[in-house]
């Protein structure tokens, strides 16, 4: 496998303040887990800039003209009570979608099998025109689109284990016959959304909620049972990967108890569903992951798995 990844010293920019959970620290601890041995040969790019374009395929011009103008010359200023910018938030959001992009043209030109972007700020929770739970624009949703207007793909699988409901990603693809989106996530939890229930306007939104306190055990049999069966029958020409680990046992956000080799494994069954349906195309964004070791040992596994490179076995806890 050739797997890219992506990343940006700008996410380092978007300042959310002391004390809050999505900090600039935890692309030190992705940083860290990546100097590992396992990814020596990982190809490394840095994320480019987007412009405005790709943006707004997803979300009306005025919602993108008022992020930029919530963006502070010094100081935080707060979008709701969750969600900050600060003076180098808006170069964090271009590059984070511009990641994205990128993943998308490497992926769909063939140039790698795969590929991880460190998205910062995350997406999921960002509606067309509503930024929520530390989420401004959605990155997944921009790169959906991206990959349908500049490659032509048709049909797009999204799928999110962030232990967050994505009602962002959800709000966006609800009546779209082209977006399956697939998600599971700890429920009740915020933002409240994603139960079994809620299928869409034409049955392509795919919820498997999970119970406070559900362990990989429970998680693999939703995955299995849920998730796969849609979207290998889907049949994508596209995977893209909502990746938050937040569902994490050391999570400090949330309460399911997923180890590392869960996120190997969800990986690893997404790769073999995406071999069989769209030559093992994979784009993988970062969404959510507070506790910086989980986030750390979870994002390390989750890109040795997209490398193919064992690394990381699936069958051992830690
Ligand atoms: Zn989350």
């Amino acid at each position: 496998m050739t797997t890219l990844l992506f990343s940006h010293p700008a996410s380092l920019g978007h300042d959310t303040g002391p004390g809050h959970p999505e900090s600039q620290a935890r692309l030190g601890a992705i940083d860290q887990a990546l100097t590992a041995e396992a990814f020596h040969d990982l190809k490394r790019e840095a994320s480019p800039r987007a412009g405005l374009e790709p943006i707004l395929r997803v979300h009306p011009p005025a919602y993108a003209a008022a992020i930029e103008a919530a963006i502070p010359t010094k100081g935080i200023a707060y979008l709701d009570a969750d969600t900050p910018v600060s003076h180098g938030s808006w170069e964090a959001i271009l590059h984070s979608v511009g990641g994205g992009i990128a993943a998308v043209d490497a992926v769909m030109r063939g140039d790698a099998d795969n590929a991880f972007v460190v998205t910062r700020p995350p997406g999921h929770h960002a509606s067309q025109t509503n930024a929520m739970g530390f989420c401004l624009f959605n990155n997944a949703a921009i790169a959906a689109r991206h990959a349908q207007a500049a490659h032509g793909a048709e049909r797009i699988a999204i799928v999110d284990f962030d232990v967050h409901h994505g009602n962002g990603t959800q709000a966006i693809f609800w009546a779209d016959l082209s977006v399956l989106y697939c998600s599971t996530h700890e429920m009740p939890l915020f933002p409240g959304t994603g139960a079994a229930s809620e299928t869409g306007a034409h049955g392509t939104i795919v919820n498997a909620p999970l119970a406070p306190g559900a362990d990989g055990f429970i998680f693999r049999e939703a995955i299995e049972a849920v998730v796969l069966p849609r979207l290998i029958a889907f049949a994508p020409d596209l995977v893209i990967i909502s990746a938050g680990f937040d569902a994490h046992w050391r999570d400090p956000l949330a309460s399911l108890n997923l180890t590392e080799a869960d996120f190997a494994w969800v990986t690893t069954q997404l790769m073999e569903a995406a071999e069989h349906c769209c030559d093992s195309r994979i784009v993988s964004l970062l969404e959510g992951g507070y506790d910086l070791v989980g986030l750390g040992r979870s994002t390390a596994a989750h890109v040795a798995a997209l490398m193919g490179s064992g690394y990381f076995s699936p069958s051992t806890g830690s």
